[in-house]
């Protein structure tokens, strides 16, 4: 079977994938033939810090590990405590329950996206998200396999006792156009077709469910829904610890020298030895010079409201409570928490050069666009002060399509990348794909499309930046 995602039979229904597929493309273009793109990681080097969190989400971690403190070797060093390092972990220990697991995390789990993203709990991939693609089969299988994992998250809450806020009252994916409406239409039924339950909401459902008028429809998803993304972080580092695997915090790894045995270094000097490494760096993953050419670290900047009161909330007419977003290039994503308060991210995102991050300058900008949209979708909310706002780095692949498998010379380094801003429920579902491949079950995920893949090439520096730059100014100035 071909192992690259079928192509989409209807391009203007892509979600996260058109928007990403056209800001990267010119950058690979630009690229081709020039030799400074091979020596680009040596002329411009990145820094290794990895920026702290400042989202609302962030206030729900958990109590911070100590670091580690001496050297020592285990059988599986992950880098990374968000989704995908604490679930590979817990399924490692689940498989193998005899092998000592260490994740080394630089500052504290859920410092990286999975505890500052959008929180929309999302059936499918990125790349697949909404589309009915080429291969019906496929369609279902990836459908069936993303929304058993959000019954899995559900049966970990429970067994652990531990309350992630994950409801499922379904997500909208909105669209302001009318004319896009057809193809919405065709595209639910077709999906429909497959056993895939979506919803074609015109302007008066989608109203009457999002209380704004600002959209000409939407599609629906019923198995959808949100999380708290603090709380649910504070579950899966729960659900590893309590399988036996060693977390260390403030431990940020410097340097890996791979080997039968890998020896990473952390910034205090210590040693890890392992046979088995796990790159769950996510969009960090450049800076220790593995996964570049896969995923561009993409700003994206949330803010989110004090607690309304009920009757502000229902004035709203915000009447599901299910989380939106839209099928802009740039989109706007929204959600109400449990405590009443609403979220909304989104917007202009920034590529800063050689994987940079913004300064608060940029962040308040974008913070000041982020109540602006707010108080167009809703107006009373339009002089509504944020509780708090932050930027995540989102790691963007050029077609939107995530990818895991094994790398370096000895074959013992394991990657997940490229989750494009879908990636709170698909993390965990990657994270099982990884554990059983350490595990040596790399048979039953033959059929898998994302296995022993990368996405396309995305150039170097400064093709990287200009690329990037040049397609997002075209599309800023088409929409
Ligand atoms: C603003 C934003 C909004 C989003 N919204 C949504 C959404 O609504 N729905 C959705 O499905 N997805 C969304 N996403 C995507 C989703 O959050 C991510 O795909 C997912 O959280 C990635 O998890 P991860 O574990 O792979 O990476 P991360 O959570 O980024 O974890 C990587 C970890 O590695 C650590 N690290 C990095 N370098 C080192 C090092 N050298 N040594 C040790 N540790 C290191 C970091 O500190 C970090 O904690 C969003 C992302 C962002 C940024």
């Amino acid at each position: 079977m071909d192992s690259r995602p079928s192509p989409p039979v209807r391009p203007a229904l892509r979600r996260r994938e058109l928007l990403k597929r056209a800001a990267f493309s010119t950058a690979g273009v630009a690229a081709g033939g020039v030799a400074l793109n091979e020596l680009s990681p040596a002329v411009f080097p990145e820094h290794l810090p990895v920026d702290a969190n400042a989202s609302y989400w962030s206030r729900a971690l958990p109590a911070v590990n100590p670091a580690l403190g001496t050297s020592l070797e285990a059988d599986v060093a992950v880098i990374g405590g968000g989704f995908t390092g604490l679930s590979t972990a817990y399924y490692l220990r689940q498989l193998l329950p005899g092998r000592h697991v260490v994740i080394l995390e630089a500052q504290r789990c859920g410092n990286g996206a999975s505890g500052r993203n959008g929180a929309m709990l999302l059936p499918s991939t990125g790349d697949r998200y909404l589309i009915a693609g080429a291969d019906p089969v496929m369609d279902r299988r990836i459908d069936a396999l993303t929304t058993d994992n959000i019954a899995r998250l559900r049966a970990l809450e429970r067994t652990l006792g531990l309350d992630a806020e994950i409801e499922t009252p379904g997500a909208v994916h909105a669209f302001a156009d009318a004319a896009d409406v057809p193809d919405m239409r065709a595209g639910a039924s077709r999906l429909r077709d497959r056993g895939i339950p979506v919803e074609f909401w015109d302007r008066e459902q989608t109203t009457a469910a999002i209380g704004t008028g600002a959209y000409a429809g939407a599609l629906f998803d019923p198995r959808a829904g949100q999380v708290h993304p603090g709380k649910l972080v504070a579950l899966w580092k729960r659900a590893a610890e309590g399988a036996g695997v060693s977390i260390y915090e403030s431990t940020a790894v410097r340097h890996v020298e791979e080997g039968a045995v890998n020896v990473l270094t952390t910034d205090a000097g210590h040693t890890v030895r392992a046979p088995v490494l796990v790159l769950a760096a996510n969009a960090y993953s450049s800076r220790l010079g593995y996964l570049r050419r896969a995923a561009a670290p993409v700003w994206s900047y949330v803010a989110i409201t004090a607690p309304l009161t009920a009757p502000e909330l229902g004035a709203l007419g915000w009447n599901r409570g299910c989380p939106y977003d839209d099928n802009r290039t740039e989109l706007f994503y929204l959600g109400v928490t449990r405590d009443r308060r609403i979220h909304i991210g989104g917007g202009h995102v920034d590529y800063l050069f050689n994987d940079g991050a913004p300064g608060t300058a940029t962040a308040s900008k974008r913070q000041r666009a982020l109540k602006e949209m707010l108080g167009r979708l809703y107006p009373t909310l339009a002089n509504v002060d944020f509780d708090a706002s932050w930027a995540g780095a989102v790691d963007m692949s050029l077609d939107a399509s995530p990818a895991l498998g094994r790398t370096g010379g000895h074959g013992n380094i394991y990657y997940a990348i490229g989750f494009s801003g879908h990636g709170v429920n698909l993390t965990s579902v990657f994270g099982r794909v990884l554990a059983d491949l350490i595990a040596g079950h790399e048979e039953a995920w033959r059929w898998f499309p994302y296995l022993n893949r990368l996405p396309p090439y995305l150039p170097n520096e400064p093709f990287r930046w200009l690329g990037i730059r040049a397609r997002l100014a075209a599309i800023r100035a088409r929409e």
